[in-house]
C-alpha cells in the first residue's frame, strides 16, 4: 500500500470500529469531534489506523488501571478529535488528539513512553512498543506524536502536514 490522499477522520472510525466493543464491555464512552471541511492528509490508511487503535488501547488500559485504584467507579471517558490548525506554510496540519481520563502519567514515565520495550504493564501484558512504532509511524509521514497530561488524564497528540489549507 502506497501513500495516498485519506481523509484522518475515516482512519479515526476504523480505529473505533476495531477497538468500540471491547469500550462498551469495559464501560468507557468513546466522544468523536470532527470539524468539517477538514483537508486530506498524505498517508497510509492502514497505519495511520494502526496508529489510533494504539492509543485508543493505551487510554483503555490505562482508565481500567485507574479505576482499580479509584475509590468509586470511575465513569471511563475518551475523547478522540479531528481539527486542522495552521501550519506556518501554505498548506494546513491536521491535529487528531486522543484523550482520557485514566489519571495520566507521572513526569518520569512521560519522558521515556516513545522508546521501545517501555511499559509499566505486567509481563505478558504490552510489550511497550506500541508508542515507539506509532512515533516512527507519524514520522515517517512528516508528522509528530507527542504526549502531555491533563487535569484528568492524558492526551495523545498526531500532527500531520495537510495537502491543502484548512477549511
Ligand atoms: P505498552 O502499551 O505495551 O505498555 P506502549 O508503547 O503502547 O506500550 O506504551 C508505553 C507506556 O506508556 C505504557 O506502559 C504506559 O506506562 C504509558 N502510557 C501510554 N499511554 C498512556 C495513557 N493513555 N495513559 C497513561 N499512561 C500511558
Ligand atoms: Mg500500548
Amino acid at each position: 500500500e502506497r501513500l495516498q490522499p485519506s481523509r484522518a477522520a475515516d482512519a479515526v472510525e476504523g480505529a473505533l470500529q476495531v477497538v468500540g466493543a471491547h469500550f462498551r464491555l469495559d464501560n468507557i464512552e468513546a466522544v468523536t469531534q470532527v470539524e468539517p471541511d477538514l483537508p486530506e492528509v498524505l498517508c497510509r490508511q492502514d497505519q495511520l489506523e494502526q496508529v489510533i487503535i494504539n492509543l485508543l488501547q493505551n487510554a483503555r488500559d490505562a482508565i481500567v488501571e485507574h479505576r482499580a485504584r479509584a475509590p468509586a467507579e470511575l465513569p471511563g471517558r475518551i475523547r478522540v478529535s479531528v481539527a486542522c490548525e495552521p501550519s506556518g506554510g501554505p498548506a494546513g496540519t491536521v491535529r487528531i488528539e486522543v484523550e482520557d481520563n485514566g489519571g495520566g502519567m507521572p513526569e518520569a514515565v512521560i519522558g521515556r513512553i516513545f522508546q521501545p520495550f517501555f511499559t509499566t504493564k505486567p509481563p505478558g501484558k504490552g510489550t511497550g512498543l506500541g508508542l515507539s512504532v506509532s512515533f516512527g509511524i507519524i514520522r515517517d509521514h512528516g508528522g509528530s506524536l507527542t504526549a502531555a497530561n491533563t487535569a484528568e488524564g492524558a492526551v495523545f497528540t498526531i500532527r500531520l502536514p495537510a495537502l491543502v489549507a484548512c477549511g
